[in-house]
């Protein structure tokens, strides 16, 4: 099956191919989606065998619960039996956005959709399209990321017709998404609230509204073998197809290692690739070198982390180096994915390292 490729934009979405994409989900069918977030793969939550096809569309372990996506608070009590007051509050701050909850979940979500687990993972996006999309398909739309298990997520629809455009019914393309990392997860399940997968709502952001917020262990490079509670965080996601190295250390020695690094890798016989910054990018003459963002922009890092990490599998590069970015607000979350697409590779510039602060 070749999906239909639908083009809108946020400022005129088209609202007869959203009802038309909205009935699809219904029937039980699969629609790729844009969020602020990354693009998401659309099934219909409460239908077990939509979410069976989303496993198998994406080849996902059936062990790594989907996040159900609503387009109205109200439609939150349908699937969360119980709901915090401190979590209200973070819905009244960071909803519609880039933050999702985790409730237990009431008899209406199969368990299909939740790999097994008593409790639900939603998120209410902010992006018009996406919530146009779920209203017209009833109100809950399970949607993880529109890409091949193991590969990067996707941000733009041409990610999606990659991976998924044989196998999906359609794909909404609405052009590049704003934010470029996956959503931050927040437990409510429990006691206390946890933060399962960093994202763009730093947890000093979060500790505003829930000052007893924790970080799951599971998460942090200190945390010993603990295992991480999302399921999820635990597959080596986002991983380029290049064995990927990140370098850390002051900026001047990063570069001068990655430029050792890659006049190693290119006597050796192998196509390096470097991931640099605008403010390093003239500093490495060889190699294939792509610019992910400003350091002074943390947000354009972000954005384009996924993007370049494609774009080396397309050019047949072998090995890649990275600089760090450990960026003020957004930096764990960018590391976090960083690191996990590096199977935890990393190597120190000038020295040992002296932090051990969380990813
Ligand atoms: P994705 O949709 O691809 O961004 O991945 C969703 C992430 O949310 C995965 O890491 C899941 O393991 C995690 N997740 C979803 N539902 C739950 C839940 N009920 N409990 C813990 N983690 C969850
Ligand atoms: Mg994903």
């Amino acid at each position: 099956m070749k999906a239909e490729v639908a083009c809108m934009t946020a400022a005129s979405p088209d609202h007869k191919v959203l009802a038309r994409a909205g009935m699809i989900l219904k029937k039980g069918g699969l629609v790729a989606f844009p969020t602020e977030t990354v693009y998401g793969l659309g099934g219909n939550a409460l239908d077990p065998s939509a979410s069976r096809k989303i496993y198998a569309a994406k080849g996902r372990p059936s062990d790594n619960p989907l996040i159900v996506h609503i387009a109205d608070m109200k439609d939150l009590e349908g699937i969360a039996a119980a709901v915090p007051e401190k979590a209200r509050e973070m819905a009244d701050k960071f909803w519609p956005g880039p933050l999702t909850m985790i409730f237990p979940k009431t008899d209406r979500v199969p368990l299909e959709t939740t790999g097994g687990l008593e409790t639900v993972a939603v998120r209410f996006p902010s992006d018009p399209i996406a919530q146009e999309l779920i209203r017209c398909a009833g109100g809950y739309v399970a949607a993880p990321s529109a890409n091949t298990s193991g590969r990067p997520s996707p941000t733009t629809a041409q990610h999606v017709i990659d991976d998924l455009g044989d196998t999906i019914d359609m794909i909404i393309d609405s052009g590049p998404v704003g934010i470029g990392l996956e959503s931050t997860i927040i437990d409510f399940s429990g006691d206390v609230p946890v933060i399962l997968r960093p994202g763009y709502i730093s947890p000093q952001m979060a500790g505003e509204i829930v000052p007893d917020i924790r970080i799951d262990p599971g998460l942090l490079k200190d945390g010993g073998n603990v295992r991480p509670k999302a399921p999820g965080m635990k597959y080596r996601h986002y991983a380029p197809k290049a064995d990927l190295t990140v370098v850390e250390g002051s900026l001047q020695e990063v570069t001068l290692l990655i430029r050792e690094k890659v006049k190693e890798s290119i006597r050796e016989g192998r196509t390096p690739g470097v991931i640099a910054s605008e403010e390093t990018f003239e500093c490495y003459p060889e190699g294939i070198v792509r610019c992910i963002g400003s350091r002074s922009d943390e947000e354009s890092i972000a954005r384009h982390l996924y993007q370049v990490l494609r774009a080396f599998d397309d050019d047949g590069v072998e090995v890649i180096w990275s600089e760090a970015f450990d960026t003020p607000t957004l930096g764990q979350a960018i590391m976090n994915r960083l690191l996990k697409a590096a199977g935890h590779r990393v190597i120190y510039a000038g020295g040992q390292k002296n932090d051990s602060s969380g990813v």
